[in-house]
Formats: structure tokens, sequence, C-alpha cells
């Protein structure tokens, strides 16, 4: 991993620099190019527009390791709103949650009664996305995912293919018929974890991929969904798609708000499913360092915005 990825992914949870860093004009101009604003209205807005593209979206509220209960439980009410006003506008966005935005650190059972009142509450034909957060909650995740989904088949879950263990988890869940959202991993994780080198986290991604097109083609998969923004890894997987005889919605691709756009309007003018996961919140300071982690030339959009500011 490079010293800047690392430099970065440890400033995204340092507490003193969140608190100071979110209030220059410059660290916000360069946030906008990642989310539309910071509230639900901006969220629904940037939905319709996108809509107008062929292109889906999936909200998330930004927030993480909330202290107490009663902020998991408003979150979880905020989710229900969430819902009801996609439901208005006949939207057809998702929602993705972090379950410990939803009390895990604190009660699993708790984030699994809020988790299963956002099921219950969403259209049936869309579905609950859970993120992958740090690798120390990947156990606790997987158990609450499958609990949900004997109940609920419209919840879905992202796996991280940088994670030496996703193979195993992946088997693991196809005879549950999930929906899999797969991402490469956006944590700083040691090597006896996570691969390090950006190569290998590729091929196990391409791998892993094809694993679940496998899948989905059985129909052990209900939704296979692409979560990243390799232009040739999306490629090489919708090369695969078509040779296996896939329908061009039926390969599915989803992208950060803000980042390859001209690659999201493609592949939804080409017929395929295309999303994009719109971000939205105060609370945006680690969300967003890891995004400039992900790709520090980012941060000369950073130096720009200082000099433009
Ligand atoms: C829909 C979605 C949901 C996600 N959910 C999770 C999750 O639940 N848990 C989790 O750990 N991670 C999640 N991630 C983040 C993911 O793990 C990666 O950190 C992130 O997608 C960057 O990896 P990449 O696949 O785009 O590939 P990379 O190899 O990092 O990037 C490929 C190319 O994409 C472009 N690019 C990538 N990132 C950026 C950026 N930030 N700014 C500008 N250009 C960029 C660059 O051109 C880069 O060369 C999610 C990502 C997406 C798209």
């Amino acid at each position: 991993m490079s010293l800047m990825r690392s430099l970065l992914l440890a400033a995204a949870q340092n507490r003193w620099l969140r608190d100071h860093a979110t209030h220059y004009s410059f660290v916000r101009g360069t946030v906008s190019r990642f989310m539309p604003g910071e509230t639900l209205d901006d969220a629904l807005g940037a939905a319709q527009t996108l809509r107008g593209k062929n292109i889906g979206t999936v909200f998330t509220y930004l927030g993480e390791n909330i202290k107490d209960h009663s902020e998991a439980q408003q979150v979880a009410e905020h989710y229900l709103e969430v819902l009801e006003r996609i439901r208005e506008k006949g939207l057809q966005t998702e929602i993705s949650v972090k379950l410990t935005q939803l009390g895990l650190d604190f009660s699993p059972d708790l984030c699994f009664e809020h988790l299963k009142a956002i099921l219950k509450r969403a259209q049936k034909d869309s579905v609950i996305w859970v993120d992958m957060e740090a690798s120390n909650y990947v156990d606790a995740t997987l158990d609450l995912y499958r609990r949900a989904l004997t109940a609920h088949p419209n919840v879905g879950i992202c796996l991280q293919a940088y994670l030496h263990r996703t193979k195993d988890d992946l088997s693991k869940l196809l005879p549950l018929r999930p929906s899999i959202r797969l991402v490469k991993g956006a944590y700083n994780e040691p090597p006896e974890i996570a691969f390090a080198r950006k190569r290998d986290v590729d091929e196990k991604y391409f791998a892993l991929g094809k694993e679940m097109l496998r899948a989905k083609k059985e129909n052990r998969c209900v939704r296979a969904a692409f979560g990243t923004h390799d232009v040739a890894l999306v490629r090489r997987l919708a090369d695969l798609a078509s040779a296996e005889g896939f329908a061009k919605k039926d390969f599915e691709v989803q992208m950060l708000y803000g980042i390859q756009r001209v690659e999201q309007e493609r592949l939804a003018s080409e017929g395929c499913t295309s999303i994009v996961l719109v971000a939205y919140g105060s609370y945006w300071y680690p969300w967003f360092v890891r995004r400039l982690a992900e790709r520090p030339a980012n941060l000369w959009f950073v130096l720009r915005n200082v000099f433009a500011g």
C-alpha cells in the first residue's frame, strides 16, 4: 500500500482533523465533487437528474460508529423516512446502510431489529444493501446478513475483494441466494488479512466477479453488482457476461457519485444497469478522506480549491 494511501486512511480516523478540517471552505469545495449536498433533498434532486440519463441510484446517509441507542434509533427512523420520500417521488432508488450506524457496536440484536424494520418498509422489488466495514466487523455483518436474508430476500451485502477470506464467504453465501455488491475494499488492513498489492486485488476481484456471474446465470445469486470505477475490470467482466449470454440489463455496475461519470453514462446508454451511490449527510469527513485515499491525485482538487478560495 502506498505511503500516501496509508497516511490518508489514518487521517480518516483522526478525530481532531475531523473536527477542524470540515470547517475549511476549500475542503467543503472539494467534497462537493463527490456528493450533491448534505441533505436528503439534495440526494433526491441528484437521483431525479440521474434518472433522466437512465442511471439508477442508491442512497447512503453518512455516519459511522454512533455512541448510543438513541442515535441508532434516529438513523433507522431517518432511513424509514427516506424510503417514504423515495416512494412519494416515484423513484426506484435503493438504500445502503452501515450496521455500525444501526447500533452493531453495542447491540447486534437491536441493530438487527432496525435492519428488519427498514427491510419491511422497503418496496419488495427494491434491495436494501448492507455495506461492509473494517475487517473486525465482517463476521458480525455476515451473521446479521444471513439472519435477515432468511426472512427478506430483498437484502444485499457488500463483499470486499481485498480480504483473503472473501472467496470462502462468497461460497458460503451462495446457497442462500444472496444479492452481492463486490468492491475492492476501502479500509487500512494488514497483509495477513488483505492483499496489499493492487494487482493481486484486481485479479481477486475478477475471479470473484466470474464466480458471481456464474452463480447469477445458475440462479444462485439474485443481483450480482460490481461496485468499482475500474474501467478495465468492468470491461473484462462485461465481455465475460456477454460471452455467457447475459442480457445487457443483467450486467450491473455501481459507482460513486461524481466518479467516472462518462463511464456511468456509457454503461447506461448501452443498456447495462448503471447505478450511482449518492452519499449525503453532515458526517462526511471519514468517507471523504477514504475517497482521497483511493486516488491521492484527488488531493489536486483540494489544492485547487485552496487557491480558488
Ligand atoms: C457503489 C460502491 C459501494 C461501495 N461500498 C463499499 C463498502 O461497503 N465497503 C468498502 O470497504 N468499500 C466500499 N466501496 C469502496 C471500494 O472498496 C473502493 O475503495 C473504491 O471503489 C475504489 O476502488 P475501485 O474499485 O474504484 O478501483 P481503483 O483501482 O481504486 O480505481 C480504479 C480507477 O477508478 C478511478 N477512481 C477510483 N476511486 C476514485 C476516487 N475516489 N476519486 C476519483 N477517481 C477514482 C481512478 O481513475 C482509478 O484509476 C464502494 C464503492 C462503490 C463504487
